[in-house]
């Protein structure tokens, strides 16, 4: 699979280059930033710390998008659009990992779409990809006297609260009942009684956590607890490169993270 890699020299780019230089049938044939961006025209695997391998940090995307497969894109979501236009011109598909984005750019993806596959994902980690399907199906399962509560904890610097995970498994406990988020969600509680069928979002902020989620069923009785813990920021590098490969060769249209995994139903 040969991969362009948009933001290459960000926190992610080179998490995402360390990872796909070391990935058999991964090859990287492109590293794209900003012209002004510190490191262009530098080799971008001395760039990631594991040695050249012969391709510089680049500003012109066009260019490296001929002949390659899959383009990943963890840059700023004023450039999706315009790189998902790039990707769909050059016949490559897209893996967007970009957080943040607005209506253009989600419009530029359903565009790109109809000449790529695409999958537009906030969190790329395999782990909380399977947590959110969990959640959906435990919150299908159990009767609604299971009140949901999503217990999410980050560090000190962290910017949004409830994290856009918990949001996102806020929305899959929803969907298992077949309700709207925005209809049940309690995203801080104070004080009074707990009234039947909200989902509670607690939110913890210290230290240097790097990212934990439960979500809690909690009954007369018994409680079930679905956790997530990140220790590593990698793993999103590592569901990146793998969404990455699981997309080439697909045929044109929106995929999700939950495609990737191969979840087995029930015969
Ligand atoms: P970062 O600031 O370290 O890196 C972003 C890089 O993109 C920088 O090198 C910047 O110069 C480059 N860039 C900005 N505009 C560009 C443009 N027009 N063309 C090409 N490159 C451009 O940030 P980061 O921590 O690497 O995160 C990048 C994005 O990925 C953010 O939106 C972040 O929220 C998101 N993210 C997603 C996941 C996930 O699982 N999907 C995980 C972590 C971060």
């Amino acid at each position: 699979m040969r991969l362009v890699i948009v933001g290459a020299s960000g926190r992610m780019g080179l998490a995402i280059a360390r990872v796909a230089a070391s990935t058999n049938g991964v090859k990287i044939v492109g590293a794209v930033d900003r012209p002004d961006a510190p490191g262009c025209g530098r080799d971008i695997g001395e760039l990631a710390g594991v040695g050249a391998i012969g391709v510089s940090l680049s500003a012109d995307l066009p260019a490296v998008l001929v002949g390659a497969d899959v383009m990943v894109d963890f840059s700023a979501p004023t450039a999706t659009a315009r790189n998902l236009a790039a990707a769909a011109a050059a016949g490559v598909a897209a893996l967007v990992g970009t957080t943040g984005l607005d209506a253009a750019a989600q419009s530029a993806a359903n565009d790109a779409a109809r000449r790529v596959p695409v999958i537009i994902a906030a969190n790329t980690s395999l782990g909380v990809t399977l947590l959110i399907e969990l959640v959906r199906a435990a919150s299908y399962a159990l009767p609604e006297d299971f009140d949901i509560e999503i217990i999410e904890g980050h560090h000190r610097h962290k910017k949004d609260a409830p994290s856009g995970t918990a949001l996102a498994l806020g929305h899959a406990a929803a969907e298992g009942r077949s309700v709207s988020l925005d209809s049940v969600a309690v995203p801080a509680r104070t004080g009074g009684e707990r009234e039947r069928g909200e989902i509670g979002f607690a939110v913890v902020r210290g230290g240097d956590i790097v990212g934990d989620h439960t979500v809690l069923f909690a009954g007369e009785g018994e409680r079930v607890s679905l956790v997530h813990q990140a220790t590593d920021r990698a793993i999103f590098a590592r569901g990146a490169v793998r969404a990455a490969s699981w997309l080439s060769g697909r045929t044109p249209g929106r995929y999700e993270m939950r495609d990737v995994l191969p979840f087995k139903t029930r015969a």
